[in-house]
């Protein structure tokens, strides 16, 4: 019989597409998501892709007893990924208390039922941001964290703890986080990707909404920091190759590979790019105009950071396959598609 996969997120951008590929996969997957920052479309589309609706529910995992309940519903679940999860650093700065109480609480209920319910195994969405600005580049996994600018990268890094406490106090649950850099680009049916609601904070969401006409105008964050072009540099990720990602963790638990009951990997490139970088790259490959111009830095942004994948590489037997080109071609392709342009 497949193996059924609790997917926490599973409508939100990354969510979407690691539902797809699981199910690409063989896997049988129940989606969970409360709709806070996702469409119930999301599922039509993920059904043109795969020919698969994926089982629904609709809940908020912070909520210890509907999501009891859920376990009592479904008694046959053998993995979580856990996306679920408030992701905007500067509102969690504005709603510290919203982010600790959703992002620790529903880790914690879910903890609390592989437990309960026998559910050995599950994959957590972590981020570089448990980094901070390294002193040392690439980063690896020993890599030390730093203490974190916002109460969203703090709820990262105590997730992560939180994790590898319960694992140790516990043999029979076993937990692989998975540290992004920077994940861009959609799926290439152009059929889900990332949507924001409202303006975007993410670089690669901004330029192609300022490509469509829904922006006036591009804001570069620095051009003075210590870079070859004085723009930030970022390890950014094609999505579709960090869904295999947590393709790859999930086959590495229920085939008895992991070396330990907590493992955390570095998922990236292994390549920097700079903002400005980034941003002719786009205007090139899409042929595109693109306004942008030179503001202040952004609070709390680092310089530079990307990944040294080695560890990963080795232990996953994984690789991000895709170019940076057709990772913005991608993202455009998806821009087009929502906004109905040719
Ligand atoms: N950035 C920018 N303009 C924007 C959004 C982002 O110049 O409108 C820069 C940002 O300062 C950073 C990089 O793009 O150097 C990536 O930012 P993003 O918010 O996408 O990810 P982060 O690495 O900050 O989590």
């Amino acid at each position: 019989m497949a193996k059924q996969i609790l997917v926490t997120g599973g409508t939100g951008y990354i969510g979407s597409h690691t539902v797809v590929e699981l199910q690409e996969k063989g896997f049988d997957v129940v989606i969970v998501d409360n709709l806070s920052n996702s469409k119930i479309e999301v599922l039509d589309n993920i059904e043109k892709i795969t020919g698969i609706r994926p089982a629904f529910e609709k809940f908020d995992l912070s909520e210890r007893e509907l999501t009891d309940a859920f376990f009592q519903k479904y008694p046959n679940i053998d993995a979580i990924i856990h996306f679920a999860a408030f992701k905007a650093v500067g509102e969690s700065v504005q709603k510290p208390l919203e982010y600790y109480r959703n992002n620790m609480g529903s880790l914690m209920n879910l903890l609390e039922c592989m437990n309960k319910y026998k559910v050995p195994h599950m994959v957590f969405s972590s981020s570089c941001t448990v980094y901070g600005q390294p002193d040392v580049l690439p980063v690896t996994e020993e890599t030390p964290r730093k203490e974190a600018e916002s109460p969203y990268g703090n709820t990262k890094a105590i997730c992560e703890d939180i994790m590898r406490d319960y694992c140790a106090s516990n043999e029979s649950v076993n937990c692989i986080a998975l540290r992004y850099f920077n994940p861009i680009g959609a799926h290439p049916s152009a059929l889900i990707g990332e949507l924001p609601v409202g303006v975007p904070n993410n670089l690669v969401p901004f330029i192609t909404q300022t490509a469509a006409g829904l922006r006036e105008e591009l804001s570069i964050f620095g051009d003075d920091y210590d870079t070859e072009d004085g723009t930030a540099i970022r390890d950014y990720i094609n999505v579709v190759d960090l869904a295999k990602a947590h393709v790859v963790a999930i086959d590495r638990m229920l085939s008895g590979k992991s070396k330990a009951n907590y493992e955390y990997f570095n998922v990236g490139t292994g390549s920097g790019y700079s903002v400005m970088q980034l941003v002719k790259a786009f205007i090139e490959v899409n042929k595109v105009e693109l306004n942008y111009k030179i503001v202040d830095r952004r609070a709390g942004d680092i310089e530079k950071i990307w990944a040294d994948t080695t560890y990963g590489n080795n232990e996953l037997g994984w690789k991000a396959e895709k170019t940076l080109e057709e990772t913005l071609a991608s993202a455009w392709a998806w821009e087009k598609n929502v906004r109905g342009l040719k």
